[in-house]
């Protein structure tokens, strides 16, 4: 394709046309070649932002991001392979829960997770507080772990689906991120280039998610779905609830300790609620067993230590002290300052702005505003109120854990404003707003 077939393309998406698949793979690849601007690049997405993909041309652009680049492949395999995928939370360390469950009841779990941005955690990030722990594993290496402890997590390599890093990044400076459609490629990219038997994408809805609205999250999970069965793969997609942090943690080395308490079987509430729901619908999806009996074996290899044991199992494989699994402040670093963190109103919870202490957290120092930014493992919130729940002015709802007093006071003064208190009742949000599949 030439510069003028390019300006075409773009001229084609801006007036609202529909392109071919030949148009769109052309464009992508043009792009990653560089032989499309940065200029023409920004106007297409803008284009695809204003005027919408369809089905096939999300496809089309799906292909062409993931022929830029490496797959990975888990062939030779005797177990069912899974990976998981959310579209980013607040206190959401799913993952490193569901990883060693999923591994202790026969699956083997291959999961290329990505850092926090924004007001989001990353589950790279939160594992890196672990003292020791590698997340920078070669394909051999994470394959050969897989293999032998049933669950591994690493950074994804620069070299899979490269397109979607350059678009990411020029989507993101020029106000081009929030389309359905580019974020389903973008997403969906990642996933299809990793051979897993199964996908299961968790899209978040709510104040601390990209989708601020359920309708919205369902319209990016059928695209989601819709992209997964084009490419003859089989995907799994919840739309759940992010409209307060789904734990209780909001930082790295917090979230570590508190998905040990939930491995342990301690903490009960809604992030073991859905840990469990997304391992029983890896188990049902295998056909060995139905979604009652798969949900009760998920229960009892939290409650009987099994997921526990994998747990240490991938954090001693990855070069991280596996007593995190039975003493985790003995080895995770400690902020300076631990303060509780009291509530300044008295009532009861009707809203929670999560994204807002999403970014509390990050100003502590436990998240990044740029890529590539440095961030602070031990700093961030505990926040026990919930949607909901009555606070009493003055009372202890966590603690903020803080490089200093002022970062502290500061912290908990903007979870306070980030909390909506009212004297009517008020009804907790649904945990699964529903399954597509
Ligand atoms: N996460 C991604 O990987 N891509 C997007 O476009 C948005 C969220």
């Amino acid at each position: 394709m030439s510069v003028t077939d390019h300006r075409q393309v773009v001229a084609a998406k801006r007036d609202g046309k529909t392109l071919d698949a030949a148009e769109v793979e052309g464009f992508i690849e043009g792009y990653t070649r560089g032989d499309v601007s940065d200029a023409l690049a920004a106007s297409f997405l803008m284009a695809c932002v204003l005027n919408g993909l369809d089905a096939d041309e999300t496809l089309a652009m799906t292909r062409a991001m993931i022929g830029s680049g490496e797959t990975v492949s888990f062939g030779g395999l005797d177990r069912p392979t899974v990976d998981k995928h959310s579209t980013g939370g607040v206190s959401d360390g799913v993952t490193l829960v569901f990883a060693p469950l999923a591994a202790a009841l026969g699956l083997a779990v291959a999961k290329l997770s990505g850092r926090g941005l924004g007001h989001t955690g990353g589950t790279l990030d939160k594992l890196e507080s672990i003292p020791g722990l590698r997340t920078d594993l070669a394909p051999d290496e994470l394959a050969a772990q897989v293999a032998e402890v049933g669950c591994a997590v690493g950074a994804q390599s620069p070299n899979l689906v490269p397109a979607d890093g350059a678009l990411y990044a020029l989507r993101d400076a020029t106000a081009t991120v929030p389309s359905i459609p580019l974020i389903a490629a973008s997403v969906m990219s990642k996933k299809l280039a990793v051979g897993t038997d199964l996908i299961l994408l968790d899209v978040k809805a709510g104040s601390g998610a990209f989708m601020k609205t359920t309708e919205d999250a369902e319209r990016l999970a059928i695209a989601c779905l819709d992209l997964a069965t084009g490419w003859g793969r089989a995907a799994r997609v919840a739309v759940t609830d992010m409209s307060q942090p789904l734990g209780d943690a909001v930082g790295n080395a917090l979230d570590v300790a508190e998905a040990v308490e939930l491995l342990r079987g301690e903490f009960r509430g809604r992030m073991r609620d859905l840990a469990v729901a997304f391992a029983a619908a890896a188990l049902e999806h295998t056909g060995s067993v139905g979604r009652d009996e798969a949900t009760a074996r998920a229960e009892a290899a939290l409650d009987d230590g099994s997921a526990l044991e994998r747990f240490g199992a991938m954090v001693q494989a990855q070069g991280g002290s596996p007593r995190v699994a039975d003493d985790p402040w003995a080895v995770l670093p400690k902020a300076q300052v631990i303060r509780p963190l009291l509530a300044a109103g008295t009532g009861v919870v009707q809203a929670m702005d999560a994204e807002a202490i999403g970014l509390a957290s990050g100003a502590l120092g436990a998240g990044r505003l740029h890529k590539g930014d440095p961030i602070d493992p031990a700093v961030g919130i505990v926040v026990r109120a919930k949607i909901g729940v009555r606070v009493e002015a003055g009372e202890p709802l966590g603690q903020v854990h803080a490089r200093d007093e002022a970062a502290a006071a500061e912290a908990a003064r903007r979870v306070n404003a980030a909390l909506t208190l009212g004297e009517g009742e008020a009804a907790p949000p649904p945990l699964v707003h529903g399954w597509f599949e």
